[in-house]
């Protein structure tokens, strides 16, 4: 994709506002939001002065990578009690930040946030649980994957919905720009419903607490934590579009920044600090 001036941004934000897939696009303001939601507009705007910022070593490049990620996509980035974000994905990034000497700043923007800030330069690259998918290996590069990932639906503990035809006449919700968005609006007018969309996991697991959305469709590991953690959801017996999470740049920029995630990646599997990373947030 070529680089975006302000003005098609513009253009393009409505688009994406508009759809994972182009349909129905929901007004996502009724719904809990908090000082950390984040529209694309605003995130485009702020990305620059965004966030929170981490220090690599000193050693490397002079280069201080912008690397956007998402808000609350729990256990792989989350704010702490502290006020600190974590999970799996920052703390791997600091890791791989750390063993190879690079320098970052983070920009927690929200997912679909993130991936603007990577097209139009506002950010370098994106780490955010991003599944590596064909349509998206044409735009951008990715990392090798670093976890196993796929899509989920779920619903109210006391829902009778156990399969997609019971969602027949009935709204769902999606995070949009995700593959879980995607995935819903794939099989919406198979099965008869309508995807509502929301910037973040937090505006969507809402919708449905509050019974206006009879479903979600979101990566299973996330839901599956969120569950654990208390979230008064259960998950159907269903796994869809199977996918790798990767840190992605776009296509052809910031090779030098891949090559040091991978080369990262490999020493932390190696040293066990990968499995200590994993181990913290999520109990075998
Ligand atoms: N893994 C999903 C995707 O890449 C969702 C990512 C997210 O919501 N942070 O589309």
């Amino acid at each position: 994709m070529k680089k975006l001036t302000a003005l098609t941004l513009a253009a393009m934000m409505t688009v994406s506002l508009a759809g994972c897939g182009g349909s129905d696009t929901a007004e996502t303001t009724a719904a809990g939001t908090t000082a950390a939601d984040t529209t694309a507009a605003e995130a485009a705007d702020t990305a620059a002065d965004a966030a929170d910022s981490t220090d690599g070593s000193a050693e490397g490049t002079d280069k201080v990578y912008q690397i956007a990620t998402d808000i609350t996509f729990k256990p792989f980035e989350f704010e702490n009690e502290n006020g600190e974000m974590v999970g799996i994905d920052l703390d791997l990034l600091k890791a791989i930040a750390e063993d190879q000497g690079f320098t970052y700043e983070l920009q927690v923007v929200g997912f679909n946030a993130a991936v603007m800030a990577m097209e139009t330069g506002a950010a370098d690259a994106v780490i955010a649980g991003m599944s590596i998918t064909p349509e998206r290996e044409a735009l951008y590069d990715f990392s090798d994957p670093y976890f196993e990932s796929g899509v989920g639906c779920a619903v109210l503990p006391d829902s009778d919905i156990t399969d997609y035809t019971d969602l027949a006449g009935k709204q769902v919700a999606a995070k949009t720009g995700t593959e879980g968005c995607k995935f819903a609006e794939s099989i919406a007018e198979e099965y008869g419903f309508t995807v509502v969309q929301f910037d973040t996991s937090a505006m969507m697991y809402q919708d449905v607490l509050a019974g206006n959305s009879a479903a979600c469709f979101e990566d299973y590991p996330v839901m599956g934590y969120e569950i654990s953690q208390g979230m008064e959801l259960k998950l159907l017996d269903k796994l869809e579009s199977a996918n790798n999470y990767g840190v992605a740049v776009m296509k052809g920029q910031n090779a030098e920044l891949i090559e040091m995630i991978n080369t990262g990646l490999a020493n932390l599997k190696e040293n066990g600090k990968y499995d200590e990373i994993i181990n913290t947030y999520i109990k075998k």
